[in-house]
């Protein structure tokens, strides 16, 4: 018989038939896109959801976080303070905007930046902060604040992987100047491709709508120079019938990643990421950390598995700023965390409805290299 392959993740998807009797309507108004009835209540209901003042959306994850920085007009050649272990999109979202990263190092514990080390790398040229959320982990972002406070700086989250996570008893799409998510079809919530800014200030509303739709304020008039970024019709009525399953999707997959922590626990050499106590988890990710006392490396627990059909991802390998398109082109910075977290961090598979019998074969996986301590 052949082996049953499982993949890392596997996109939400609600009842077919909500979704297309969500939108047969659209065969009557031939209405597919340009901010239509499902774009304006998606948005709404968002705002709701993710309990932020301000929300626009986008086409994807990606746009949203290049057109936030552009709405922020830094001068040519300023810096922007970023992590390197993470999606190649935040740091091309800074360089497409013609503006320079700085590499800072992550912390060991939860991936997420190291706001110890973010002060030494301003200079007269830094303009923002551009953290990542990593794992839906929450930054320190009282300490980010204060930095960016005290040298006039912009915070941009990066949220692509929070989405729906609380802090402090509040969104965190609330903190700082501005937080992208992204509604990826791999993520916690999808609209197929699809994604959002959510910002505090009013004004930038209208911004970010000039720079979504070719900055058209008027049939004769065009006010700015915009890109093309808006959601259309269909993925706004996926995000909502997906909305409406939302809680069950986060529970199935907080006992997937209660499962494989219970299961993991003791196993010599593995060691979890752990969010900060404070904030909600959104359970997108299930990522372990793989150490000499396992007795087998990083890759090789990859490869075995992949042998095994469970393909997992080493995910953020390799750093960012090693890629080809960066590699040399930046200021280098010491990142010995980051690279070491690089090295050994094994993303395993983590997705809503996954059955307890395909994580209990992951895991026995797993326990064949490693020893109970
Ligand atoms: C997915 C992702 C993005 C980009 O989102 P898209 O919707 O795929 O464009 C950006 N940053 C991070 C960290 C991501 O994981």
């Amino acid at each position: 018989m052949e082996m049953q392959q499982i993949f890392v993740t596997r996109p939400s998807m609600p009842p077919y038939e909500e979704y297309v009797k969500m939108i047969e309507p659209l065969w009557e108004s031939h209405i597919l896109t340009n901010m239509g009835k499902y774009h304006c209540e998606l948005e709404d209901r968002l705002k709701e959801y993710l309990d932020v003042p301000q929300l626009s959306l986008m086409v994807n994850g990606h746009m949203a976080l290049e057109l936030v920085i552009q709405a922020f007009c830094f001068p040519k050649d300023a810096e922007i303070i970023t992590t390197p272990f993470t999606f190649v999109s935040t740091t091309h979202a800074i360089a497409r905007n013609q503006l320079k990263p700085v590499f800072c190092d992550v912390k060991e514990a939860d991936g997420t930046i190291d706001e110890n080390r973010i002060e030494d790398l301003i200079t007269c040229k830094t303009v923002a902060i551009v953290p990542v959320h990593v794992y839906g982990h929450v930054c320190n972002i009282s300490a980010i604040q204060r930095i960016a406070e005290k040298h006039g700086l912009k915070v941009i989250y990066d949220a692509a992987h929070a989405f729906g996570v609380r802090y402090r008893g509040k969104g965190i799409g609330c903190y700082g100047d501005a937080s992208i998510f992204s509604f990826h079809a791999t993520k916690v919530f999808n609209t197929i491709e699809g994604g959002a800014v959510s910002f505090a200030e009013k004004e930038l509303y209208d911004r970010l709508y000039n720079l979504k739709n070719f900055g058209i304020r008027g049939e004769e008039l065009v006010a700015e120079i915009g890109t093309n970024a808006k959601m259309n019709e269909f993925s706004a009525a996926m995000g909502l019938c997906n909305l409406k399953y939302i809680q069950t999707a986060i529970e199935q997959r907080k006992r997937g990643y209660d499962l494989y922590k219970r299961m993991l626990t003791g196993l010599k050499g593995i060691r979890f990421l752990n969010g900060s106590s404070e904030a909600t988890g959104n359970y997108g990710y299930f990522p372990i950390v793989v150490e000499e006392e396992y007795g087998e490396s990083r890759d090789a627990l990859y490869d075995r598995l992949r042998k095994n059909g469970i393909h997992c991802r080493k995910y953020f390998y390799p750093l960012v700023c090693d890629q080809e398109c960066f590699a040399e082109q930046y200021r280098t910075t010491e990142l010995t965390v980051a690279r070491r977290l690089a090295q050994n961090i094994l993303t395993l598979p983590l997705y809503e409805g996954m059955g307890e019998d395909v994580i209990e074969r992951i895991v026995k996986q797993c326990l064949r290299a490693g020893e109970r301590k």
